[in-house]
């Protein structure tokens, strides 16, 4: 049983040699009346949250670190290969928390969801019907409160969840406007999500004009994935009632000390409702996302980029690359066939 196994805490920028790839040998039956199950794991996703997890244990973090010299886990899909669980049986497909390694005894299997529709892509269940979907769905819906023709910013918009924040704000008859780190990621805002228009902020000197070159009257809703000078330059656009909803700061994660905001007056000033918010609190949506988010897939109103990097042995340089914007959509690792 092949796994990856996190080296040592983290500090700054993640590298590829924080991880190591070993192997070691696992029992292919589940001990009687365990009640747990043993997968076969077919995708991994990698997730930014994940580099909080790399860190030493600290208050902020929402969730618990990894242990040094053990197996990193995070969302996946997989196959029951055996089961002591009454409500799982072997060949049955889930998607859950498992580890990152080719079998995975799951002791207590409750976080782990039995996938039921399967005439869409498995892979989906890391992205757009996983985690990052009802992020998006959850984040935009829920905490900026939209309304039709209101103008909607997002950034790291070509992402996991970014994608399909625009393209819920487009089906709501919002004006979006979305900026990412490529060329590449920019026509894929315009021309595959239907973006109203994109940027590349890598390109820009000045994120303020840029944002009132697209929004010369203001923004009304910003989705927040970047932090740092980007929330900075937005805030100066804002409109007066406008709303942010903080799902994520990656350009902070690897930082030793946080840049700083300077223009937070301006949340007074506009009365701009800025919450954050994170996606566990909001596992009762689940359900409802899910029904939608399956028919505005069959239905073609919704589409999803993903980028699937084969093996595990590539998922240390797959984790790592969401932090220099390597990937070009949803970031996953395929192990295993399905
Ligand atoms: P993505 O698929 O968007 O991958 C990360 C992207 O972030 C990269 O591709 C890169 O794109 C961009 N990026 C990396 N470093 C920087 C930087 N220094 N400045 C600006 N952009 C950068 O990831 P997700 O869609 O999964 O996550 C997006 C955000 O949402 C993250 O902040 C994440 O932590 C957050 N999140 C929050 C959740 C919650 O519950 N609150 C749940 C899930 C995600 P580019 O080339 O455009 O720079």
């Amino acid at each position: 049983n092949r796994q990856i196994l996190l080296k040592d805490y983290v500090s700054g920028f993640p590298k590829e040699t924080d991880m190591v790839l070993t192997s070691t040998t696992t029992s292919s039956k589940v001990p009687p009346g365990s009640g747990a199950v043993l997968l076969k794991n077919i995708y991994l996703s990698c997730d930014p949250y994940m580099r909080g997890r790399m860190s030493k244990p600290i208050s902020q973090n929402y969730a618990d670190s990894f242990v040094p010299g053990s197996v990193i886990y995070g969302y996946g899909v997989a196959k029951v290969v055996d089961s002591e669980h009454p409500d799982l049986k072997a060949g049955d497909l889930v998607w859950g928390i498992t580890g990152w390694e080719e079998f995975s005894l799951v002791s207590n299997p409750r976080r782990l969801l039995k996938i039921k529709h399967t005439d869409v892509p498995l892979s989906y269940y890391t992205g757009i019907l996983g985690m990052p979907g009802l992020t998006a769905y959850v984040g935009f819906h829920e905490i900026c409160s939209p309304k039709k023709g209101e103008t909607v910013y997002v950034s790291a918009a070509s992402g996991a969840v970014g994608q399909l924040v625009g393209q819920f704000a487009k089906l709501m008859g919002c004006y979006v406007v979305g900026s990412a780190g490529s060329k590449e990621k920019v026509d894929l805002l315009k021309n595959k999500f239907g973006f109203d228009d994109a940027f590349n902020y890598k390109e820009e000197h000045d994120l303020n004009a840029a944002l009132k070159r697209c929004f010369p009257e203001g923004i009304d809703i910003y989705f927040e994935n970047v932090g740092g000078r980007m929330l900075d330059a937005v805030l100066l656009n804002m409109k007066v009632h406008g709303r942010i909803a903080v799902c994520g700061l990656i350009s902070q994660y690897n930082l030793h000390e946080q840049e700083g905001v300077h223009n937070l007056f301006c949340v007074i000033t506009k009365r701009i409702r800025m919450q954050g918010f994170i996606e566990p609190d909001h596992k009762h949506l689940y359900p409802q996302f899910l029904e939608l988010a399956v028919q505005y897939i069959r239905e073609g109103k919704i589409v999803y980029v993903e980028d699937i990097a084969e093996g595990l042995e590539n998922a240390p340089s797959a984790l790592i690359g969401l932090f220099s914007g390597r990937n070009v959509g949803k970031q996953v690792v395929r192990i295993a066939h399905e």
